[in-house]
């Protein structure tokens, strides 16, 4: 039942994105109404968190609660080569010996209840189980939604600015015709959860484990979380996945991959499978607007960059912080215009891009081995990259030798592949 007066913020969706942005315009003071579909705890898949959602965790003093959780700590990432070869890890203190280091591995139906739980005791009324059936405007001014409960009464409600954290239905960018998909990521995944199955132990036990497949057309996650569970999916290219492949089924599809990686195969021999198989298909993209008048996007309904170096959650928490900060700005002073509820954006997708540029060049073959090797003092910065730190143009070092090695790969390849004369 809703009780409040008229809010002067609409969030529509309970994911990360949208408690964030919710809890810290209510740590404002502001009136804000939540909108959920779904009754928590539900099933979500994102389960690696990266070190940097620390500075938005700590602004929604969720530290306590992370702290007190039973999440598995994560100190590092590790890579596996499709021939098996393990990587160094990349333990996130060397390169910042901060508290904000140790991340964890999360159950997202616990993380998500927890947030949506830290969301009502900062003041936002949650609604769950409440559909947004559409966002209700005015020209070409959001001025509230239409919602649906449980019981199938249907509302409208008025607010000054709506958010669109609604992940991947994204209602307003379908409305306006605004999704461009990733040209290049056209990937899918297929993943399921195992008990039983190997854990490193101290240091390393949190750690996320990259598994490359046999001729590098795809990867493994391999991410331990608590009660012995630990998340193992594929990700490679749709059409590999999906299209050119005699079979549709995805026990059968997962079986075929898991045997082109014998990094993986060892780890779950002796494991248990404890859940269905799941995919996701298609899933890169990103919006050509972050804001219009009386709206903001943020999280999964703005964009999703491939899930390689588990960049979702820390995304989700980014923009919803930037966005409630323009929010705020603009309600104080009476300007919810496009321009000033976007902001933040064009910054937030340079961060995006500089992280976008990493998961490309994985898949085209990059070797950050070699890379290090070459440049050891641009280690740092590329372990800046891959905890998150992306908002910043002081990790652009890393861009000129890196269109350098790629410049000599691609020379190296087209030599290889060009006709020999006798
Ligand atoms: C295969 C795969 C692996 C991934 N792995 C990782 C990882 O390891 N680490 C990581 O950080 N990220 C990962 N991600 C990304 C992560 O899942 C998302 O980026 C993250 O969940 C985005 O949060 P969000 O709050 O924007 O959206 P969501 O978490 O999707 O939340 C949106 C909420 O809106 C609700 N909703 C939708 N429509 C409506 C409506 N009409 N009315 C009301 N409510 C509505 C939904 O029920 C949902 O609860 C992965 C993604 C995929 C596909």
């Amino acid at each position: 039942m809703i009780q409040s007066a008229n809010p002067q913020v609409i969030v529509i969706g309970g994911g990360p994105s949208g408690a964030t942005t919710a809890t810290l315009i209510a740590q404002k003071g502001y009136r804000v109404q939540l909108f959920e579909r779904e009754k928590f705890p539900r099933y979500h898949i994102g389960e690696s968190l990266i070190p940097e959602t620390y500075w938005v965790l700590e602004r929604l003093n969720m530290l306590p609660k992370m702290r007190a959780s039973g999440f598995v700590h994560k100190h590092s990432v590790q890579f596996v080569t499709s021939k098996g070869k393990l990587s160094e890890p990349f333990y996130f203190h060397d390169n910042k010996p901060h508290e904000c280091s140790q991340t964890w591995q999360v159950y997202r139906q616990e993380f998500d209840q927890m947030m949506l739980d830290n969301a009502r005791e900062h003041g936002v009324e949650v609604h769950e189980e409440t559909r947004v059936l559409d966002v209700l405007f005015e020209g070409n001014r959001a001025v509230g939604v239409k919602i649906v409960d449980k019981s199938g009464v249907e509302r409208e409600i008025r607010a000054e600015v709506v958010v669109d954290a609604a992940g991947q239905s994204c209602l307003i960018q379908d409305r306006f015709n605004l999704r461009e998909w990733d040209p290049v990521l056209k990937k899918a995944a297929v993943w399921t959860y195992w008990e039983g199955a190997y854990r490193d132990t101290g240091k390393d036990e949190g750690a996320t484990i990259v598994m490359q497949t046999e001729g590098k057309h795809g990867w493994f996650w391999y991410i331990p979380l608590h009660d012995d569970r630990i998340s193992v999916g594929v990700v490679a290219p749709y059409d590999y996945l999906f299209v050119n492949r005699e079979t549709k089924d995805l026990e059968k599809i997962y079986f075929e991959e898991v045997a082109k990686c014998p990094g993986l195969q060892p780890r779950i021999e002796n494991a248990k499978r404890v859940a269905p198989f799941r995919a996701a298909k298609e899933y890169s993209y990103r919006s050509k607007e972050v804001a219009g008048d009386g709206w903001v996007l943020v999280g999964d309904a703005f964009g999703f960059l491939d899930p390689l170096y588990s960049s979702g959650v820390l995304l989700a928490l980014q923009s919803g912080a930037r966005a409630a900060d323009a929010i705020c700005e603009g309600l104080a002073t009476g300007d919810t215009s496009a321009a000033q509820l976007g902001k933040w954006g064009p910054e937030f997708v340079e961060g995006m891009e500089r992280m976008r540029r990493l998961v490309c060049e994985y898949y085209d073959g990059f070797s950050f081995g070699r890379f290090v090797q070459r440049h050891p003092q641009l280690k740092g910065h590329l372990t800046d990259l891959l905890i998150g730190d992306l908002f910043t143009d002081k990790v652009d070092d890393v861009i000129p030798p890196m269109n350098a090695l790629r410049a000599e790969m691609d020379a190296a390849r087209a030599a290889a592949a060009a006709p020999t004369v006798d």
